[in-house]
């Protein structure tokens, strides 16, 4: 009977305590002391970060992870050592495919909204690790070139929360084979994250003659040299924020420095003439961006790799891309992109990074044409057009009812880079180059806090209702129009004017006003028609001689299927 009963307490008991929520708290606050040391590819951290409870219920227990190649040394709340359990947890979101977590009882509980201020230090080595690509069958030498962080004597540079945790983060497993997952929960710490602060200052020590390296994280203008006798400390004061579309990056190498305002280029010894292309292509690039898009606010870099295939990777206004070859086309449109966010700066994923993918677009546009930029962007709407049919099949009526990815709140690249940059140019061809322009240059960062700061905007530019296209494209994710001609009738006035009416129809439930070109003998005649979701719109065209044939959209509206988008129009 007594055992029954401390057997009932106990089972009583184990079901009150709740079950460990990794996601409960978000680091609103890091403040850390880096410090490198190459040759033995060490990093060792200590600092402060804020931990913030986002859950609805009082937290006593606090999950900590950083990657599973460093080691939590000691974690204090008000000066006092708190108790902690260690353990390996499995993850994709670090390279090595697994994290060093810290399961930290908190000294008291921590109420909803409230916080905890808690110093910390934690030490290892950072080496190339492809881990979590080659366990899914990539193979190590094509692995390398995309999972390329590392510390190490000749090139270090190490990119945060999705790649490396070389900070602490709070997530749930993320596994990279399993559809979505990995990208799903970084896309979600991102969303938790969207508001942290963010100060690092990294930095190594040497007892050396030669030429230090250079440690850079946002614009290389923070690189510190300090020189104590023999001793040489160099570092850089990193400070990100918006890190909803911005991860924390360090990198150190003998760069080559070549600063022009406001661009820092940093190149590697060897790669003089990518340098040098990259330094040629700013001024048309810089013009063209400032006609646009004002003047940039802040410098931005671009940074060599030492693997000439790394994958290229950017963060805010630091690119890191290789300058091993001599490519004019590519450093255009790369400096481009970064002078945009310097001068655009937004905490609003779809605006930062829609803005800078439509300007390359229009870049392209500007050198190869209209049809050059709608190549270009073809190239963006293969990333996001499975995602979106995927949401035309979800069930209407279970509960995995699919909700999108309205671009106004996702962190899913696909969404806020390519559909954002499709949305940017719709816009455009909508309202004209002067309203956008206009709009644009009263953006301001700090005043977006209305989500429908940018419609009105443009609509005030533009005198133009553009509710209905915001509602469709940016507020919610309603897919993607389909588009066909209903109908063709080609007629003639009694004076023998030709004239034909068309009915377009929008299979879809996103609306677009979209362009449409009839071919008769003798040329051709393009026209746009605003035509909603689920709906048809007719207009009347005069033509200067018998239709042919009608083509719908230019490629400048995504479409879910281009396959039915021309109509024959047969002889009388
Ligand atoms: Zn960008």
């Amino acid at each position: 009977m007594k055992l029954l009963c401390v057997l009932w307490v106990l089972c009583g008991l184990s079901s009150l305590l709740p079950a460990l929520d990794r996601e409960a708290f978000t680091v609103a606050k890091y403040d850390l002391e880096v410090r490198l040391e190459p040759k033995q590819q060490r990093l060792g951290a200590r600092g402060k970060i804020t931990l913030r409870n986002d859950s609805t219920h009082p937290q006593k227990i606090a999950a900590l992870q950083i990657s599973s190649s460093l080691d939590w040394r000691s974690i204090r709340v008000d000066g006092k050592v708190v108790q902690f359990v260690s353990q390996p947890y499995v993850s994709d979101i670090d390279h090595t495919g697994a994290l060093s977590e810290a399961i930290v009882t908190l000294p008291a509980e921590i109420k909803p909204r409230d916080s905890v201020e808690l110093e910390i230090g934690y030490e290892g080595v950072i080496p190339l690790d492809t881990t979590r690509l080659t366990r899914i069958g990539v193979p190590e030498e094509i692995a390398k070139h995309s999972s390329w962080d590392q510390i190490s004597p000749s090139f270090t540079a190490v990119r945060g929360a999705g790649y490396v945790a070389w900070y602490p983060i709070a997530t749930e497993a993320a596994d990279f084979s399993e559809g979505n997952s990995l990208f799903e929960v970084v896309d979600r710490w991102k969303a938790r994250e969207a508001g942290s602060q963010f100060t690092a200052r990294v930095g190594m020590d040497r007892e050396s003659e030669e030429t230090p390296p250079l440690v850079i994280c946002t614009s290389a203008r923070e690189s510190l040299m300090e020189q104590t006798g023999r001793a040489q400390r160099t570092s850089a004061e990193c400070q990100w924020g918006r890190l909803g579309t911005v991860t924390p990056t360090f990198a150190m190498a003998r760069y080559d420095n070549w600063l022009k305002s406001p661009l820092n280029l940093l190149s590697l010894p060897g790669h003089e003439e990518g340098a040098a292309t990259y330094s040629k292509a700013l001024e048309p690039a810089a013009k063209f961006v400032s006609g646009w898009f004002g003047t940039p606010s802040a410098p931005i870099a671009i940074a060599d790799f030492a693997d000439p295939n790394a994958a290229p990777f950017e963060s805010g206004t630091l690119l890191m891309a290789s300058m091993a070859a001599e490519d004019s086309k590519l450093a255009g449109i790369n400096l481009v992109h970064e002078l945009v966010h310097s001068a655009v700066p937004s905490s609003r994923p779809w605006v930062y990074e829609g803005l800078a993918h439509f300007a390359e677009a229009m870049y392209r546009q500007q050198q190869g044409g209209r049809q050059a930029a709608l190549d270009f962007l073809g190239l963006h709407r293969a990333a996001f057009l499975d995602a979106e049919k995927d949401l035309a099949v979800a069930p209407q009526n279970g509960a995995q009812k699919n909700a999108g990815q309205p671009l106004a709140t996702t962190f899913d690249e696909t969404y806020y880079r390519s559909k954002a940059a499709y949305v940017w140019w719709m816009l455009r061809d909508m309202v004209g180059d002067d309203a956008l322009k206009q709009a644009i240059g009263k953006y301001r960062a700090d005043d977006d806090k209305d989500p429908k700061y940018v419609e009105q905007l443009i609509e005030t530019a533009a005198k133009r209702d553009l509710g209905w296209f915001f509602d469709d494209w940016v507020y919610q994710d309603c897919g993607l129009p389909d588009f066909r001609v209903l109908s063709a009738h080609p007629w003639k006035t009694e004076k023998d004017v030709q004239f034909i009416t068309v009915t377009l129809e929008n299979l879809g439930k996103a609306g677009a006003e979209v362009p449409f070109t009839i071919r008769f003998d003798g040329g051709e005649i393009t026209k746009r028609i605003e035509v909603r979701g689920k709906s048809t719109a007719t207009m009347r065209v005069e033509l200067a001689g018998v239709a042919s044939e009608i083509v719908v959209n230019d490629g400048s509206v995504p479409e879910s299927d281009l396959t039915n988008n021309v109509f024959k129009i047969s002889g009388p």
